[in-house]
């Protein structure tokens, strides 16, 4: 009997196994997903837990219980190396596991371009785990506040204005009135900083959506610092490029991703920001025999511009990879990937959001954070996780 096995239970690897067991039966394959934590993470939702928007519970579903009845064993460890060679995998905690198919979906890693300070000192924003001690962390702000009258503790920076920035933001514009409530301060005490490297927020979008934002935004006192490269980061300040210091507490950085070290490391070729190249069926060009999905590889789009590490091509390619793996042991033509990318919805907070639906079709306000969350509520329902309860 061969064994799957797929790294990673996000977005493209719990996508993947749930496909592989709708066309291979237990007897065809054994699947086992190894995953550092027992829980699925809703990490599109990350910016509300950091602000306490959301509980940290809603967006840690179980594996067990998505997998419940499709014969997927499931491996709590962390991934040390991958060697495609050995056709094996190795475990943190000693364990070796060797597979006949491999899958690897271990999404992305923080990218830091060599800012000094940035990794030691600011926060990030890629788990659960991060986002509730932001939480922490902001609510410690205000209680220091009290007693040390430091006004860089009411003040928070949020390095990057791409969409995870941007949504932080939004986020943190519509939690700090009430963070500021429960300390007793007002909120002229308070200051909210974006600072981005590029002359505009959201660089790429379109202007009018970015106006749009920035409007929401700043009428919610977000401060924008653009043409601002963070250039170094340390205890109590964050300097720009321009020479401009903000003395703060508080730095998160959504300054951009890049790929996992450990598919670098594994030898599998990749392009300088760490991600796997991939034929057109999702597989390594230098180990054809293993898939590389989601965030971890590199697709060029139809337009010539490489696909965004987006929640969406992730479980369009968990879907597409587990297809492929059942048509080779059907002994089947594989089918390329065909991204579908339905949209771009970046959420401004509670009620607000801008995007692009059906490739053109522009949304604001209340409309687009429905049509945002809609898009969350297909997602939980493919999962089967609608009615799930931790
Ligand atoms: P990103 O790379 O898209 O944005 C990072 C931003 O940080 C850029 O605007 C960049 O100019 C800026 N930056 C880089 N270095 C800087 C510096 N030294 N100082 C200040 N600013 C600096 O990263 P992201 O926002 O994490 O997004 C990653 C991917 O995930 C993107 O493809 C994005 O579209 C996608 N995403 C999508 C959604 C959504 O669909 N709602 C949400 C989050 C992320």
């Amino acid at each position: 009997m061969k064994h799957i096995v797929i790294l990673g239970g996000g977005y493209a690897g719990l996508l993947c196994a749930l496909e592989l067991r709708k066309h291979v039966s237990s007897s065809d394959a054994e699947i086992t997903l190894i995953n550092k934590h027992s829980y699925h993470q809703l990490i599109t939702q990350l910016h509300e837990t950091a602000v306490g928007a959301r509980s940290d519970r809603s967006l840690r579903l179980s594996l067990s219980k998505l997998l419940d009845g499709k014969h997927v064993e499931i491996v709590k460890g962390t991934v040390s190396a991958i060697t495609p060679d050995g056709h094996a995998v190795e475990l943190q905690d000693g364990r070796t596991i060797t597979y006949d198919k491999l899958v690897v979906a271990l999404g992305s890693e923080t990218e830091y371009f060599g800012i000094a300070g940035m990794k030691e000192h600011a926060f990030t924003l890629k788990s659960v785990n991060q986002a509730r001690l932001i939480r922490a962390h902001i609510e410690s702000c205000f209680a220091r506040y009290l007693y040390e009258r430091d006004p860089a503790l009411l003040r928070f920076v949020v390095g990057g204005a791409g969409f995870s920035g941007i949504e932080l933001v939004g986020e943190l514009a519509d939690a700090l009135p009430q963070f500021a409530r429960e300390a007793g301060v007002t909120m002229d005490q308070v200051e909210l900083y974006n600072i981005e490297a590029a002359p505009g927020i959201l660089p790429g979008f379109d202007q009018d959506l970015v106006d749009a934002a920035q409007h929401s935004l700043t009428s919610r006192g977000v401060r924008f610092m653009t043409g601002a490269a963070i250039v170094q980061v340390e205890p109590g300040r964050v300097t720009v490029k321009t020479g401009q210091v903000v003395e703060t507490h508080t730095v998160i950085w959504t300054g951009g991703v890049r790929g996992n070290q450990l598919v670098v490391d594994a030898g599998f070729e990749t392009e300088p920001r760490g991600r796997a190249k991939v034929n057109a069926y999702l597989q390594s060009v230098s180990h054809p025999d293993v898939y590389i999905i989601g965030d971890a590889c590199f697709v060029m789009g139809e337009e010539g511009r490489p696909l965004p590490p987006t929640a969406q091509l992730a479980w369009q390619m968990g879907i597409a990879s587990g297809k492929n793996i059942t048509n080779e042991l059907r002994g089947v033509a594989l089918e390329p990937f065909k991204p579908n990318i339905l949209g771009s919805l970046a959420s401004l907070g509670r009620k607000d959001a801008v995007g692009k639906v059906l490739k053109s079709y522009k949304m604001y306000g209340k409309m687009a954070y429905m049509a945002k969350e809609a898009s969350q509520m297909r997602y939980l329902a493919k999962i089967g996780a609608m009615f799930h309860s931790n």
